[in-house]
């Protein structure tokens, strides 16, 4: 491909960003980070299970906190809760004993009163979709579309901080300001990631993982991103210097 103005032969690099569309980048993105996650994506407890009380309380446990704390106390909880049932059943003493150790000591209201809810108003049955899920106490956006995608498997997108950021990087929204229409923008990209319905697991625990390991908030590990070629940040911010080039330099 040629760039028409310059006459000069296009890098893979400046077809990719110039030539494309936004949906394109897109369809390369959601392909890539699968192929990606296949060989690098983390084994998390919560990863082995569909059950949706399990992927709950992973999710209520993981609200700014990180993985290796929450993982011994995943357990812990589990085993002293294995079901929905138990929990509603226990004395929110009982259950803010272990959740505390978790630090932000609402969790463990949170968890107590969502099983009630469920347990007694919803004779047990885990709600499934968006609206009952937003409708239960400390559940909100995210936490509603991690439980419907990682438990159920359905359509549902998601939006944290790591995945705010690997979106803004790539689609060129890292400077804009973090108002209502960022925040629309963000969720618009994470909605058309998933929006064929294939690989939505796969797609939405990818892309945490992409942010919690690759493109971190600090320093980004831009030389082994499987986006480098798509992404407006490494494009325009990160100083060009490959794997390679350091090694040739040393
Ligand atoms: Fe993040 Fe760099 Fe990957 Fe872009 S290339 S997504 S900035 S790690």
């Amino acid at each position: 491909m040629v760039d028409k103005k310059k006459g000069q032969r296009l890098s893979r690099k400046e077809q990719v960003l110039g030539e494309t569309t936004r949906d394109d980048r897109l369809a390369f993105f959601s392909k890539a980070l699968v192929a990606w996650f296949e060989q690098n994506g983390r084994d998390l407890p919560w990863r082995r299970t569909r059950d949706p009380y399990k992927i709950l309380v992973s999710e209520i446990m993981l609200q700014q906190t990180n993985v290796d704390i929450v993982i011994p106390i995943y357990s812990k909880f589990l085993k002293r809760f294995p079901t929905i049932q138990t929990l509603a059943k226990s004395s929110i003493q009982d259950v803010k004993k272990i959740t505390d150790e978790l630090g932000y000591k609402r969790r463990g209201e949170y968890l107590h009163e969502i099983a009630k809810q469920i347990f007694y108003e919803k004779k047990g049955q885990f709600p499934s979709n968006l609206d009952e899920l937003l409708a239960l106490k400390g559940i909100g956006r995210y936490t509603a579309g991690a439980i419907l995608s990682f438990a159920f498997e359905k359509t549902a997108a998601i939006v944290d901080v790591n995945v705010e950021r690997v979106l803004a990087r790539i689609f060129g929204l890292w400077d804009w300001e973090k108002n209502a229409k960022f925040e629309k923008e963000i969720w618009k990209l994470s909605e058309a990631m998933i929006e064929n319905g294939k690989n939505v697991w796969t797609v939405n625990q990818s892309i945490l993982d992409l942010g919690a390991t690759i493109c971190i908030a600090q320093k980004p590990k831009c030389p082994i991103c499987p986006m480098v070629e798509i992404c407006e940040y490494y494009d325009r911010k990160v100083p060009k210097i490959t794997p390679l080039d350091s090694f040739f330099s040393s």
